[in-house]
């Protein structure tokens, strides 16, 4: 047998310490704010049928063609480890009949796979927080997902980084910007980067968030969706912009803003880093960290009946980068026992506090002697040490900065 330790696997992460306490503060600041919006919460599994995803994100995406871990299982079916969550959710509102919910407003988080080129901000397993309005296609729902959005940002104390919105029409303003699209870029298809050569079969829009130089020069004066929105679509994209002005929520337009994903219709949005802010300096080129849109066409395209919905997905890994160090906190007592005998009414103090709601650390282990030092260098806001042997001894206490002595009977717990 080997002796060597096997190493992680590659884009997979070990999270501890500070990094892991901001990765904490992401999920719990994100649960107290989907509870203000009244979002359900819910768990769907990691594994679902390999044509979950290609069905609904469509068979040409990126995720779809190369970022798919699939695989046979023992009996024969093929699985993939979700890549995102839209398309597992869309799957089980279906398979279990939540229309009688609709609209149902779900929250969720947890890992997703993808086998991408890993570096700073993007690995192959991440996680993210994630939340989906269904049933619902009016757009005061886009406008109430996005306030959650935004309102999360604030609360995890994140500036700098700002709502990029666009409307990619309904299904026939899309397919005639789409067709517009083939045009313009097919006039000077030799000139483009080799990709875009490709994504002109493919997926067009995507084209407009190249970064090549080669396809640059041919943006500004490409097509805008603008010039083909039906009526009802501009209504649409006014009645979410002016939500957003009343709701308090500051937008740009970003008309070449299309999103990956083929099941996007209306709203694509994502949340980005301004340009020489800190946020953008934390977050080097991965800079997107919430994005999401309307998906009106994907319910059907898993075969369930046409069912309006909105939804976003923020990495967490990335949001844990903006909020920065949050070290262990401070424990409000650390309780030391210098002598072996009290170790029962240490145990039992212990006890009383943490009950009573304190945080407390208890140390009674290594050499007597060396245990108050050891203790002090807890961070804690009072240090309570139990030392001489008789019934109702003075405990010696400290407080930030003050010492005392006291019985243990007349300790008070009061405080938060
Ligand atoms: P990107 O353009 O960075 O590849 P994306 O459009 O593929 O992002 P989405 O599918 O919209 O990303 O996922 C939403 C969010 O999930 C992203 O904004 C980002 O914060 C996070 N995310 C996506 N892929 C990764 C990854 N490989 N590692 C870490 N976080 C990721
Ligand atoms: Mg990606």
């Amino acid at each position: 047998m080997s002796k060597k330790t096997p190493l992680a696997v590659r884009g997979t992460q070990d999270i501890f310490g500070a990094e892991a306490e901001a990765f904490a503060f992401v999920v719990e600041t994100f649960e107290r704010v989907r509870r203000l919006y009244r979002f359900r919460r819910a768990e769907f599994p990691v594994i679902e049928r390999t044509e979950v995803f290609a069905r609904s994100l469509g068979e040409t995406t990126d995720v779809v063609s190369k970022e798919m871990y699939s695989f046979e299982d023992r009996g024969g079916e093929q699985l993939t480890l979700r890549p995102e969550f839209t398309a597992g959710i869309a799957r089980a509102f279906l398979t279990n009949g939540w229309q009688q919910h609709a609209p149902l407003k779900v929250a969720t988080h947890g890992p997703l796979f993808r086998y991408e080129r890993p570096q700073k901000g993007r690995y192959r397993q991440f996680h993210q927080i994630d939340a989906e309005i269904i049933g619902a296609a009016e757009p005061q729902a886009d406008v109430e997902l996005l306030a959650m959005a935004d309102q999360l940002l604030r609360e995890l104390g994140i500036a700098g980084v700002t709502l990029h919105l666009n409307t990619l029409g309904d299904a026939a303003s899309r397919e005639a910007w789409r067709a517009g699209l083939v045009d313009h870029f097919g006039a000077v298809k030799g000139d483009l980067s080799e990709e875009s050569q490709e994504r002109l079969e493919k997926n067009p829009l995507r084209i407009l968030d190249s970064k090549d130089p080669r396809d640059r020069a041919f943006l500004a004066d490409a097509p805008r969706i603008d010039d083909y929105l039906s009526d009802e679509a501009r209504g649409f994209f006014e009645a979410v912009t002016s939500g957003l002005d009343a709701a308090g929520v500051k937008w740009v337009r970003a008309e070449s803003l299309v999103r990956g994903l083929d099941y996007y219709r209306h709203t694509a949005f994502e949340f980005i880093p301004d340009e020489g802010s800190a946020a953008a300096q934390a977050l080097g080129s991965q800079s997107t960290v919430l994005g999401g849109g309307r998906y009106d066409g994907l319910m059907e395209s898993l075969g369930g009946p046409a069912t309006p919905a909105v939804g976003w997905a923020a990495g967490i890994e990335r949001l844990a980068m903006l909020v920065g160090e949050r070290g262990d906190t401070k424990a409000d007592a650390v309780i030391v026992v210098e002598n072996d005998d009290r170790l029962a009414d240490a145990v039992g103090l212990l006890g009383k506090l943490r009950s009573a709601g304190f945080s407390a650390e208890l140390v009674a282990s290594g050499s007597p002697r060396k245990r108050f030092d050891k203790a002090k260098r807890i961070d804690a806001h009072a240090l309570v040490s139990f030392t001489v042997t008789e019934e109702g001894s003075p405990l010696r206490v400290m407080g930030d900065g003050s010492e005392r002595h006291t019985a243990v009977d007349s300790l008070v717990l009061t405080g938060s």
